[in-house]
């Protein structure tokens, strides 16, 4: 466990996200959540499941929320339920996790790469309208789904995306996986597309012990495919098989966790943001910090602030005992494993790579203490003004 933090120490461990201190304050309420699992012994679609699909959907005020095994398999859920395949092109943000555009892939599909905002790292509106344009225009492809990500846990720009996709008769996919939680428009992260995917990745805002995701829609036939596809393509019983489906089901001791953590993730949401806003007022003198949308409260899965000089930043954190980290180093439209789509299919995602050479995210997590926030910002503040001095500081 990181040493004891003290004020003016040399030696200062801080996490980056930490759920040890988390799991402290959940004791009890997590003890009995589990012990009830390994009473019960329902391991696979036990009570539980279905106690916090009715907890989350109520939550967001979605009509169906389906519990499956990853955020990766909620988007390749409602792909496969939509027919996604060959010959179709899905518009996704040059910016994001690798899963986004690999669920595309793997259906046959070809990711076109949009660019995204530079402010608040979503998908840029304009340049998805521009992209399926283009590939009608180009009339190799279909467009068949959108999927905008709410980056760091700021949820995209859904009022002009979904108005985009609806002209182009193209549905909305959200990849939730970082903003469950979230709200934009007086609409909470659930509500915005034909279908929603979030993760319960440990690290996520919302995170379970292992690997768990959901999908939230309104659609009544989607819900009862992605229920189908959950479990083998399983029909009126167990052993009718009326799809291609996959064993995506969340295990019965995560909804456990999950519905423990529930309890807190309110009170957790509101530190987030009070330690967003102290990180801001403090630190936007020195780095270019994140824009919240008006009306939009973000899930702060990540603080991410810009700096021209991202890696001396972020080394000079380093050996002042800040954990940092990269999102993300590469955009996917140059990476590897998609350089071949976009070279064929996209164009250029100036901003996303510019954001891949400045971003860097700070520690944040709802029991980040004021003092180790202090011990941050004045690292940061450290390293940008003795690098000011060679160098020219902030960039936009
Ligand atoms: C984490 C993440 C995913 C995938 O979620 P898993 O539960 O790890 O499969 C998808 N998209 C984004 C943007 C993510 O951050």
């Amino acid at each position: 466990m990181a040493a004891e933090t003290a004020v003016g120490a040399t030696t200062v461990e801080i996490a980056f996200i930490d759920l040890e201190r988390q799991k402290e304050r959940l004791g009890e309420r997590l003890s009995a959540r589990l012990q009830a699992v390994l009473d019960h012994g329902r391991y696979i679609m036990g009570p539980e499941v279905g106690e916090l699909e009715e907890r989350l959907a109520q939550r967001c005020g979605a009509r169906h929320a389906i519990t499956c095994s990853s955020g990766t398999d909620a988007l390749r859920m409602v792909l496969m339920a939509w027919g996604v395949g060959p010959g179709d092109a899905v518009f996704v943000p040059a910016y994001t996790f690798t899963s986004t555009a690999e669920v595309v892939a793997l259906s046959g599909a070809v990711p076109i790469f949009c660019d995204v905002e530079a402010d608040d790292f979503t998908m840029v509106p304009d340049a998805l309208e521009r992209a399926i344009v283009r590939t009608i225009d180009a009339g190799q492809l279909r467009p068949a789904a959108v999927i905008p990500v709410d980056l760091f846990g700021i949820p995209a720009d859904y009022g002009r995306i979904n108005a985009i996709a609806e002209r182009h008769g193209v549905p909305v996919l959200a990849d939730a996986a970082q903003s469950f939680g979230a709200v934009r428009d007086g609409r909470a992260v659930g509500t915005f597309g034909d279908a929603t995917a979030t993760s319960f990745f440990p690290a996520k805002p919302l995170g379970c012990y292992g690997d768990g995701g959901a999908i939230f829609t309104d659609d009544e036939g989607l819900a009862l495919d992605l229920r189908s596809i959950r479990v083998h393509g399983q029909g009126a019983h167990k052993y009718d098989a009326v799809r291609i489906g996959l064993t995506a089901r969340l295990d019965t001791i995560q909804a456990a966790v999950l519905l423990a953590k529930l309890e807190v993730f309110d009170d957790e949401l509101e530190e987030r943001d009070r330690i967003a806003a102290t990180y801001t007022e403090a630190l936007a003198p020195f780095v270019v910090t994140p824009t919240i949308p008006p009306a939009t409260r973000s899930a702060w899965a990540q603080y991410t602030v810009r700096a021209g000089q991202r890696d001396q930043l972020s080394e000079g954190l380093g050996r002042s005992g800040v954990p940092t980290a990269i999102y993300y180093p590469t955009p996917l439209d140059r990476q590897t494993a998609y350089r071949g789509f976009a070279e064929e299919h996209g164009s250029p995602c100036e901003t996303a790579a510019g954001l891949a050479t400045t971003s860097l995210s700070l520690p944040m997590h709802p029991y980040l203490r004021p003092e180790e926030q202090q011990h941050v910002i004045d690292a940061v503040v450290r390293t940008v003004t003795a690098g000011a001095d060679a160098d020219d500081g902030p960039v936009d």
